[in-house]
């Protein structure tokens, strides 16, 4: 169960927030809890947290470890930091940052090689449904993001699909519409891979997940975990997500 936080919170923000949510999940043990706050909070959520069953990702992560790239991080600055996750090819960065299958591939390389963990996002805008083309849409990005990704780094990598009509609009998928597309992912990993791989990759759903839909999305047979954005800034509505 993952929190995107996108472009909210400050620091201190960040710290005490992360704090309130560590006394909520001690003891969890049978999920795993994943924050992802702005770049900039990283190390402060990394150090409350230090004794957390809390996890900590990045929101994207470059495709080189260090160079000429202005305003970019590397995975191995966030390794060094001690996070475990990197979001990549979310469709915000997509939409407003060009990101691009071949982009988010050779990121996902690099996050590899560092020894993070992936949460790959795939989905369909709203006319791409519409048009009856969410599987080509899906199947092509699977395509670009896992160009040359071995069947032992699977276990490295969570798969997010996010419906892009879904994202902060209070519009979720029906669950049996997100199962649909978990299982044609599923098909598509196991085609690519072997049906262990399939059965074992995790695939979350995300789009609009809240405390009222959490249960019936994570009741769906193919759909492992949620991606949470909005929710997942505040304790009440993410504490009920993780603990649905
Ligand atoms: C997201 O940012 O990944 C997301 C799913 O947002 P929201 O839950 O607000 O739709």
């Amino acid at each position: 169960m993952a929190g995107n936080w996108k472009m909210y919170k400050t620091v201190k923000e960040s710290v005490d927030f992360v704090k309130q949510l560590d006394e909520k999940f001690k003891g969890i043990q049978d999920r795993e809890i994943v924050v992802c706050p702005v770049s900039l909070s990283i190390p402060g959520v990394v150090d409350a947290l230090r004794f957390s069953n809390i996890q900590v990702g990045s929101q994207d992560a470059h495709w080189e470890n260090e160079g000429a790239y202005t305003g970019n991080v590397s995975p191995s600055m966030f390794k060094d930091i001690g996070i475990k996750y990197v979001i990549l090819g979310h469709s915000e960065k997509r939409q407003y940052d060009a990101e691009t299958d071949q982009r988010i591939n050779r990121k996902l390389k690099n996050v590899l090689k560092n020894g993070l963990r992936a949460i790959v996002c795939v989905g369909e805008t709203l006319a791409e449904r519409e048009g009856g083309r969410t599987e080509k849409v899906i199947e092509t990005q699977l395509t670009g993001c896992f160009e040359g990704i071995g069947l032992g780094d699977l276990t490295e990598i969570v798969i997010a699909y996010e419906p892009v009509w879904a994202i902060g609009t209070g519009k979720n998928a029906t669950p049996e519409q997100a199962n649909e597309v978990h299982v044609f992912i599923r098909k598509w990993i196991e085609a690519k891979y072997n049906q262990e791989a399939a059965g074992a990759i995790r695939i979350q759903y995300g789009g609009s997940v809240k405390p009222e839909n959490v249960k019936q999305l994570m009741g769906q047979p193919d759909i492992d975990g949620a991606l949470v954005g909005g929710a997942a800034l505040k304790v009440d509505s993410f504490s009920a997500i993780v603990q649905f």
